[in-house]
């Protein structure tokens, strides 16, 4: 069989729970040949997955998930083959890691005005457990608490839109996204398009003002993509001239909806981004 490839994973360097060590010890495990991880707005787990790719024969893609804003959306661009050391792109990281502590503060400030959480203070352990603090994050201390059942939850209860913890953010516009994934020699990849919630027209827009901006492929195949999703994915992949992805958004071993390496195979006609991907540590 041939190796699998999953071009989009998360560590505990963001809100993953395992070291990238074991994120790449399970991906040799299910038979993936080509990793990549990406971390949500940091590159600090990049290293250790190198030297764990080395050991398991592994071919490791450097990557990044960068958050960014587009008519107010908080939408999700994964960089790939990507070199860390940039410092146009660390400058970038480091802005959104600002965002992200703020963010949390704010949150922790208006849940201690609620009542509901009846006193618990959900973020400081957060903050001082990890640096690139995420809602995820918030969730877990909220569920580990016993104040919500699960993470999902938590979310539906506190942090939610509408909920008492919610607090909106602006996050740096796409270009901006784009030009620090691009100025690091990586390829910009639109992540999950259909998790946006965006009409079909705005989708298109979307898909536009990404390509215009230097977008060079979208992630058209992810675990538990309906039919029709995946459908609409790779025809706007065709319309737009972008090329293609898959990856798994892998974050745990206990959510099996999004196994490591167990997605469909790219749809006809749509062109695969990873013969232009360098692998860490080749060049
Ligand atoms: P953040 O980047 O801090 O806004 O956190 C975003 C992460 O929280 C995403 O990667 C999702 O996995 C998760 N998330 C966001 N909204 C929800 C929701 N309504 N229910 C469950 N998880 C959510
Ligand atoms: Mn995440
Ligand atoms: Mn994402
Ligand atoms: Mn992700």
């Amino acid at each position: 069989m041939e190796g699998l490839i999953d071009l989009h994973t998360h560590s505990h360097y963001s809100d993953g729970t395992l070291p990238p060590a074991e994120v790449v010890a399970l991906a040799a495990a299910r038979g993936v040949a080509v990793l990549a991880l990406t971390d949500h707005d940091t590159t600090a787990g990049l290293e250790e997955a190198q030297q764990a790719c080395r050991t398991a024969g592994i071919s490791l893609v450097a990557g990044v998930e960068v958050t960014a804003g587009w008519r107010g959306q908080e939408i999700h661009i994964v960089g790939l083959g990507i070199e860390p050391s940039s410092s146009a792109l660390q400058t970038h990281l480091a802005h959104l890691l600002r965002l992200r502590r703020e963010r949390v503060v704010a949150i922790g400030e208006k849940l201690q005005r609620s009542r509901k959480l009846s006193g618990m203070d959900p973020v400081s352990g957060v903050l001082a457990s990890t640096a690139v603090p995420t809602r995820t994050h918030v969730a877990r201390a909220i569920a580990q608490a016993g104040l919500a059942k699960t993470v999902q939850d938590a979310f539906d209860k506190f942090l939610g839109r509408g909920c008492p913890g919610y607090v909106p953010q602006e996050w740096p516009a796409l270009p901006l996204a784009i030009d620090a994934i691009r100025s690091a020699g990586g390829h910009a990849v639109l992540a999950h398009p259909h998790r946006y919630r965006l009409s079909s027209g705005a989708l298109r827009n979307l898909c536009a003002e990404f390509r215009d901006a230097g977008g060079s492929a979208l992630e058209v195949s992810l675990p538990g993509l309906s039919p029709n999703d995946a459908t609409r994915l790779a025809s706007l992949a065709r319309q737009h001239a972008l090329a293609g992805t898959a990856g798994s958004d892998f974050h745990e071993p206990g959510l099996p909806w999004r196994p490591l390496g167990r997605f469909a195979k790219l749809a006809e006609g749509i062109e695969p981004l990873l013969p232009r991907l360098r692998i860490m540590g080749n060049e």
